[in-house]
C-alpha cells in the first residue's frame, strides 16, 4: 500500500516534494525539538491520487487518515469530537513552493454545539470557547461551504451596532453565544442544510475543500506570474490547535529572522495580544512591533529570540516565522525562507558570507536575477517640492506615480490601456491579486509589514505601502481622504515605498545609488563566470550606461535609427530616391559625415572594449512616409490644389513607395540582400567606422571594431559583403595613412545559415546568433503577428510552455544555435561566438548560452547586471551539477 500520510516525526526538511514546504518544515522543527503542536501531514501524493479519482477522496487515504488521527488522539490524549477532552486541529495547505495566501486553512475544527461547551468547562474561559467557534463556522463555511465571509462580518457588524460595541473584545460569552447562532442561519439560507455538526464529516470536507483550493483562481494566477507547474498539487497538514485567544497572556505573530525589506539583520515582525492566526496577516487590526513583545511577554520574547536564531542558523537562510503564545507558552507553527526584496536578498546573501554561513557560490544563488531590475530605477527626488500627504509603513521600497484607482478590476482594465495606477484598499485580500500585478505600486490603510499586500507586492518588487491610517478611504464615493485633503479616483500620487511617504502630483525621479552589497555580488558573479557580458547599444549615451552596470563591449550596434533621426530621414530619403548611382552616391557621401561622427561617439564611450557594428539590416521602405497617408495627401492636393510645387514630388515618393511595397517584409529585400543589390550603402557604412577607427588610433584611443553583416543565409553573401568590407578598410588606410586591425562576422538569423554554419565560418570571424529573427525564421512566425494573434492562445492551452520571443526555444531554435557553433567551430575552432537578441538578458537563455559554449551574451543596458549574474549562476549549477553525477 502506498504511504500517503506521514506523521510530524516522520518527516524532515527534503521532503518538501511529498509533504509539501509548509509540512516539510514543521516534521524538520518537531525533529529538532521545537515546540510544534502535534499533527500529520497527508501528502501531494494524496492529492494526485484525489485528482487521479475525479476528486475522490479514496478508501486508502480515508483509512490512513483515521489511522494518523488516531496516533494523534493517543499523543494529546484529546478525542475529536470527545465529551472528556475534545480535540481541535487546524486543516492547513501546503505546496512544494509555498503560495502565501493563496490557498485555504481552517482553525478550530471539532468543534459543534457539544464540545464547545467542554471547552468552555475545562478551560474555565466561556467567551473563549465561543469566539473559537464562531471563528471556526465563519472559516468552515467560507472554505468548505463557499459561504462568503461577508455574510458572517456584516452580521457581526449588525450585532456591535445594536448592542452599542466598538470592537470584538467587547462582546462577551453569551454575546458570542448569539452571534452562533445567527451565523448557524446564514449558514442554512445559504446551503440550505445546517452547519455540520459531526467532526469526522468536518475534517474529510475541509481536506476535500483543501484540495480543490489548488485549483482556485487566484491560487492559478499565482503560479502562472511564479512559474510553478500546475502538477504538482497540494499537501493538507492536520495540526492540534493552540490558542493565542486565551486571553491577555496569548497572543499570534509572524517574524522574519532579519529585514525583508532592506535586508539588515535584525528580527523583524509584529504581533497580536489575544489574537488567533490570520488576524496578523489579514491586516484587520494593526498589529505591534515585535520588539514590544519584550515589554508585555518578557520571558516568550527570550525563548523566541533563541528559536528565531536557531531556526535561522538550522536553515542558513532568513525565515519567516509564524508563532503563537498560548498562556505564555510559546508554539512555533511555521519557517520557510522569507521573501524579501531585491536589495534584502543582496545584503542578507552578502552578509551571510561575511558571517561565514554560507560561501560565495550560494550567495550568488540567493538572489534572482530577475529581481535586480528593481535596484536599477529612479528614484524620487526628495529635495523637490513634493507635497507630502501622509505616511504609512514602508512596506516594499520603490517609487512609484499613477493615478488613484480602488478596484482592482479596474486597475486591470486602466493597466490594459497603458495607464499607470495606484491601487488604494483598506486592505488587500487574495482576490485582489490582479489587481496588485496591474498596479505601479499598492497603498493600504489598515494592515501591518506582512499583511498580505505587503507580502505580495515585496515578492513581485512593487512598491507598496501599509497601515496608512490617517487615509480614510470612502470606497462608494471612490475617493479618499487625509486630514483636509481629498483624492479622488483617478487623481495623480506618487508613492515611495522605501519610506512609507505618499505624495500629490507627480514628483521628479532620479537615478539610482547601488549599495556596496550590489557591487559585492557582482564582483563575485564576475570572478565566477565564463560567458563574456555584452551589451545592445546604439548610441554613445546607451554605451556609456551599459560601461557603468558592467559590459564588457557592444555585441550589437544597429545603425538603422541612427537613419531615423528626423534631420537625416531627407537624406536618407533622396538615397533611396535616386535614379541611378551617381545621384545614389551624391546622398551617400552626405551621410558619410554623420556616420562617422555616429561611430567615433560609440567608439569613445566603450575604449578599448569590442564594438560590434551591424551594417543596415531592416527594408528600406521602413525610410520612407507611409503609403495610406501618402494617398491621402495627393488625393487632398488634388482637389484643392492641383497646382501645388509638392505634388509632383508627392507623387514620386508614392512611386517609389509602390515599387518597394513587399508582401512580406520580414522576408524580403533586407539584411544583406540590401548591400548586395546597393553594396554602396555597406560600402559608405564600412568607409565610416573605419574613418572614425583610423581618426581615434591617431588620437591614441584604441578600438576594436567588429563588422557584421546581417542576415546572412548563403556562404556567397557573406563573402560578397566582406570584400566591400576590406575594399573600404583598404581605401581608408591608403588615404588617411593609418593602419589598424578589425574583424568581419555575420549573424547567424536564418536557418540555412545555421546549417550551413561550417561553409559560413570560412567567411566569418565571428558568428552572433540574432535570435529574435531567428526565432521567427525557424517557427515561421512573424513576431508581432503572432504575439497579437494566437501566441497567447497557444500559451493559455499549454502548446508551448514560454513565449519563444521572451525565452529561448531550446529545443529547435537552440539546436539550430548548437549546430551553427559545432560546424563553425570544426572550420574554425576559435571562432568567436556570441548571441544578441532580448534573450541574452534572459537568465534561462543565458544558462542555455553557457551550457552551449557561447563566448558572451549581449542585452540591453539595463540588463547587463542581470546577465552577469545569471552567467555565474549558470556555472555555479554546472558544477554542482558535476558533483551530483
Ligand atoms: P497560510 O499559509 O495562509 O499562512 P496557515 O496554514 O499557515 O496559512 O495558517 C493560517 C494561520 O493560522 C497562521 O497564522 C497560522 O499560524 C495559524 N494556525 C495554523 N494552524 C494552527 C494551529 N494548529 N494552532 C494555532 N494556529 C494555527
Ligand atoms: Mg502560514
Ligand atoms: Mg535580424
Amino acid at each position: 500500500m502506498t504511504k500517503l500520510v506521514y506523521a510530524f516525526h516522520e518527516g524532515q526538511k527534503d521532503m518538501k516534494e511529498l509533504l509539501g514546504g509548509k509540512g516539510a518544515n514543521l516534521a524538520e522543527m518537531t525533529r529538532i525539538g521545537l515546540p510544534v503542536p502535534e499533527g500529520f501531514t497527508i501528502s501531494t501524493k494524496a492529492c494526485s491520487d484525489y485528482y487521479d479519482h475525479d476528486g475522490q477522496i479514496s478508501e486508502a487515504l480515508t483509512d490512513q487518515v483515521m489511522t494518523a488521527l488516531k496516533e494523534l488522539e493517543s499523543k494529546t490524549g484529546k478525542t475529536l469530537g470527545g465529551s472528556d477532552q475534545p480535540l481541535l486541529v487546524s486543516v492547513r495547505s501546503g505546496s512544494v513552493f509555498s503560495m502565501p495566501g493563496m490557498m485555504d486553512t481552517v482553525l478550530n475544527l471539532g468543534m459543534n454545539d457539544e464540545t464547545v461547551d467542554v471547552v468552555a468547562g475545562l478551560t474555565d474561559n466561556a467567551r473563549f470557547a465561543y469566539d473559537s467557534y464562531r471563528r471556526f463556522i465563519q472559516m468552515f463555511s467560507d472554505v468548505v461551504l463557499g459561504v462568503e465571509s461577508f455574510f458572517f462580518e456584516q452580521e457581526l457588524s449588525k450585532f456591535r451596532r445594536e448592542k452599542g460595541y466598538e470592537s470584538d473584545p467587547e462582546l462577551s460569552a453569551a454575546d458570542w453565544k448569539e452571534v452562533i447562532e445567527a451565523y448557524k442561519k446564514i449558514v442554512k439560507r445559504h446551503t440550505k442544510t445546517p452547519f455540520p455538526q459531526d467532526p469526522k464529516e468536518q475534517l474529510f470536507l475541509s481536506i476535500k475543500a483543501v484540495f480543490d483550493s489548488w485549483n482556485n483562481q487566484r491560487a492559478v494566477i499565482y503560479r502562472n506570474l511564479n512559474d510553478i507547474p500546475h502538477h504538482l498539487g497540494t499537501a493538507v497538514n492536520i495540526q492540534s490547535m493552540v490558542f493565542g485567544n486565551m486571553g491577555d497572556d496569548s497572543g499570534t505573530g509572524v517574524a522574519f529572522t532579519r529585514d525583508p525589506s532592506t535586508g539588515e539583520a535584525k528580527l523583524y515582525g509584529e504581533y497580536l495580544i489575544n489574537a488567533q492566526g490570520e488576524d496578523v496577516v489579514a491586516g484587520i487590526r494593526t498589529p505591534q512591533p515585535i520588539a514590544s513583545l519584550q515589554r508585555d511577554l518578557p520571558d516568550v520574547f527570550e525563548q523566541f529570540i533563541d528559536t528565531a536564531n536557531r531556526l535561522e542558523a538550522h536553515y542558513g537562510d532568513m525565515q519567516d516565522i509564524e508563532f503563537t503564545v498560548e498562556n505564555r507558552k510559546l508554539f512555533i507553527l511555521q519557517t520557510r525562507n522569507g521573501k524579501r526584496t531585491a536589495q534584502a536578498a543582496i545584503r542578507i546573501a552578502v552578509e551571510m558570507v561575511h558571517e561565514g554561513v554560507i560561501d560565495k557560490e550560494q550567495a550568488l544563488l540567493r538572489v534572482d536575477p530577475e529581481q535586480l531590475d528593481q535596484l536599477l530605477h529612479p528614484r524620487i527626488d526628495h529635495s523637490d517640492d513634493v507635497e507630502k500627504l501622509t505616511k504609512g509603513l514602508p512596506a516594499s521600497p520603490g517609487a512609484a506615480t499613477g493615478q488613484v484607482v480602488f478596484d482592482p478590476d479596474e486597475a486591470e482594465l486602466l493597466k490594459g490601456k497603458g495607464q499607470n495606477v495606484i491601487l488604494v484598499r483598506t486592505e488587500t485580500t487574495p482576490d485582489d491579486i490582479h489587481g496588485i500585478v496591474a498596479a505601479e505600486a499598492v497603498v493600504t490603510s489598515r494592515g501591518g509589514m506582512t499583511s498580505h499586500a505587503a507580502v505580495v507586492a515585496r515578492g513581485m518588487g512593487k512598491a507598496c505601502i501599509c497601515g496608512c491610517g490617517e487615509m480614510q478611504i470612502d470606497m462608494k464615493a471612490k475617493s479618499f481622504r487625509v486630514g483636509n485633503t481629498t483624492v479622488n479616483h483617478l487623481d495623480t500620487i506618487t508613492i515611495d515605498g522605501g519610506t512609507g511617504e505618499v505624495m500629490l502630483g507627480e514628483a521628479t525621479m532620479i537615478p539610482p545609488q547601488l549599495s556596496d552589497e550590489f557591487e559585492t555580488i557582482l564582483q563575485w558573479a564576475d570572478e565566477t563566470r565564463r560567458l563574456g557580458i555584452r551589451t545592445n547599444a546604439d548610441t554613445p549615451q546607451d554605451a556609456q550606461k551599459a560601461v557603468e552596470f558592467g559590459a564588457e563591449g557592444i555585441g550589437l550596434c544597429r545603425t538603422e535609427h541612427m537613419f531615423m533621426d528626423p534631420e537625416r530621414v531627407p537624406v536618407v530619403r533622396e538615397m533611396i530616391l535616386a535614379d541611378d548611382l551617381d545621384n545614389r552616391q551624391k546622398a551617400l557621401d552626405r551621410l558619410l559625415p554623420m556616420q562617422v561622427e555616429d561611430f567615433t561617439g560609440i567608439f569613445r564611450a566603450m575604449g578599448p572594449r569590442p564594438v560590434t557594428i551591424r551594417l543596415l539590416d531592416p527594408p528600406l521602405h521602413e525610410f520612407l512616409p507611409d503609403k495610406e497617408e501618402l494617398l491621402v495627401g495627393i488625393t487632398r492636393m488634388e482637389i484643392q490644389d492641383p497646382g501645388a510645387p509638392e505634388l509632383a514630388e508627392k507623387k514620386k515618393i508614392l512611386k517609389s513607395v509602390r515599387l518597394l511595397d513587399e508582401f512580406n517584409p520580414m522576408l524580403g529585400h533586407r539584411g544583406c540582400r540590401l548591400g548586395m543589390v546597393y553594396p554602396e550603402i555597406y560600402e559608405m557604412q564600412s568607409r565610416a567606422i573605419f574613418k572614425a577607427t583610423a581618426a581615434l588610433s591617431e588620437e591614441g584611443v584604441e578600438v576594436q571594431p567588429e563588422v557584421m553583416i546581417p542576415l546572412v543565409g548563403h556562404v556567397q553573401e557573406l563573402k560578397a559583403m566582406r570584400k566591400v568590407v576590406e575594399d573600404a578598410a583598404i581605401a581608408v588606410t591608403e588615404e588617411t595613412g593609418v593602419s589598424f586591425t578589425y574583424t568581419v562576422g555575420t549573424m547567424i538569423e536564418i536557418p540555412r545559415a545555421a546549417l550551413t554554419a561550417d561553409a559560413i565560418a570560412e567567411e566569418a570571424d565571428f558568428f552572433s546568433f540574432g535570435t529574435n529573427d531567428l526565432t521567427q525564421t525557424t517557427f515561421g512566425y512573424s513576431r508581432d503577428d503572432a504575439e497579437s494573434k494566437f501566441l497567447q492562445h497557444y500559451l493559455d492551452h499549454g502548446v508551448l510552455e514560454h513565449n519563444p520571443f521572451a525565452v529561448l526555444d531550446t529545443e529547435g531554435v537552440g539546436k539550430l544555435v548548437e549546430t551553427g557553433v559545432t560546424l563553425g567551430r570544426k572550420t574554425k575552432p576559435g571562432l568567436k561566438t556570441g548571441i544578441c537578441g532580448e534573450h541574452g538578458g534572459e537568465k534561462r537563455s543565458i544558462a542555455f548560452c553557457h551550457e552551449t559554449g557561447l563566448d558572451y551574451v549581449s542585452c540591453s543596458p539595463y540588463r547587463v547586471p542581470l546577465a552577469r549574474l545569471a552567467a555565474a549562476q549558470a556555472k555555479v549549477n554546472e558544477s554542482s551539477r558535476t558533483v551530483n553525477v
